[in-house]
């Protein structure tokens, strides 16, 4: 198949920090051209693929994320090139889903967000002006507030589990990893480990001005005494983070659509203990690498439970479920239905 896969512009593929879209497609792209596929990566200059890339912007612009003439720019140099392609599978955000209307070839998008609220009020309108465009979930739950869009495949995200190697011992810090803010739960992870008296080490981003006022009220003014905020981190540093941690903490409270910070903590042997929001219960299954809990409150209680949690029971979970070459079959699938 020819394939065109349509990144967002704002970060490189893969990225070097935060970035969880930018790590799936970077798979994605990566899988299919190893399938012997004809692909073709619209993304920043700055990205690394097997797939031929193709960019109008030679680094990311992350500064201006969000600005609507870039990401047109970005979007309209695919759907320009329809014509050479048999399918195009946008993960950008809603207006690439819109312009999917226009397109002279199928256009499979991902969505990567929430569909509460404002979002998913707008894929509705979407699919009236756009009603070719097929939907791609990443979670069943995901679906939930519009269960009736236009909904070609379910596709759960994946690691490349090389990255992400298992080390089996029992870590002696707990671990948060995510964005600064309410949804992703930074402050319930200090609440617990203030309550237990237990070291905890926070990486994430903090970059938008929303994310820095959050920090400063919520985290900040507990520092010290064991609690320690890194910064973001990249890669390598994340992966040794998760390895030696005793527990990943993911107190979010929010839908969250996926997840991937639970998957990547039980893939480097590390359980996980995450609150019942979103897509938490579908990601975490029946609980071989982790614990559920109805409300964070509930979390200082389950941390020795999670120690007795076996980190290869938690490597073995996921490579069962989250693997690669399942993410890559069913897109193929899904592509094959869209032409
Ligand atoms: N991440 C990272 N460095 C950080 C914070 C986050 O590499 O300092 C990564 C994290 O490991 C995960 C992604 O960013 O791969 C976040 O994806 P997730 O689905 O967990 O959450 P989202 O932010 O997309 O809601």
């Amino acid at each position: 198949m020819r394939i065109a896969i349509l990144a967002p512009p704002w970060f490189a593929v893969p990225p070097s920090g935060y970035g969880g879209i930018e790590w799936i497609v970077w798979l994605l792209a990566d899988g299919l051209a190893d399938q012997g596929h004809d692909v073709t990566l619209f993304a920043s200059g700055d990205s690394h693929t097997k797939a031929k890339l193709e960019a109008v912007f030679e680094h990311a612009p992350s500064e201006l994320i969000g600005r609507s003439l870039p990401e047109l720019r970005h979007v309209l140099a695919c759907y320009d090139r329809a014509d050479e392609f048999d399918v195009i599978n946008d993960h950008t955000g809603h207006l690439g889903a819109v312009l999917g209307g226009v397109s002279k070839a199928p256009v499979v998008h991902t969505v990567h967000g929430p569909l509460d609220g404002e979002p998913g009020l707008v894929y509705r309108s979407i699919q009236k002006v756009a009603p070719q465009v097929g939907l791609i979930s990443i979670s069943m739950n995901q679906r939930r507030p519009h269960p009736d869009l236009n909904w070609v495949a379910n596709v759960p995200n994946a690691l490349d589990l090389e990255h992400y190697p298992c080390k089996p011992h029992l870590g002696d810090y707990l671990l948060f990893l995510g964005r600064m803010n309410h949804e992703k739960g930074a402050h319930r992870a200090v609440a617990v480990a203030m309550e237990l008296g237990l070291p905890l080490k926070l990486a994430g981003k903090m970059r938008e001005p929303r994310e820095r006022e959050y920090f400063a009220e919520f985290v900040e003014p507990h520092l010290g005494n064991g609690i320690e905020y890194l910064g973001e981190v990249n890669h390598g540093t994340k992966v040794e983070l998760l390895q030696n941690a005793r527990t990943t903490l993911f107190p979010i409270e929010w839908e969250e659509p996926f997840g991937l910070v639970m998957i990547e903590s039980m893939a480097c042997g590390t359980p996980v203990i995450a609150t019942r929001f979103g897509a938490v219960p579908e990601v975490m299954g029946d609980g071989q690498g982790g614990i559920v809990v109805d409300q964070w409150r509930e979390i200082p209680e389950a941390i020795a439970r999670a120690d007795e949690i076996d980190p290869l029971e938690c490597r073995r979970y996921v490579e069962e479920r989250f693997a690669p070459e399942r993410m890559v079959g069913d897109y193929e699938e899904a592509y094959r239905k869209a032409i």
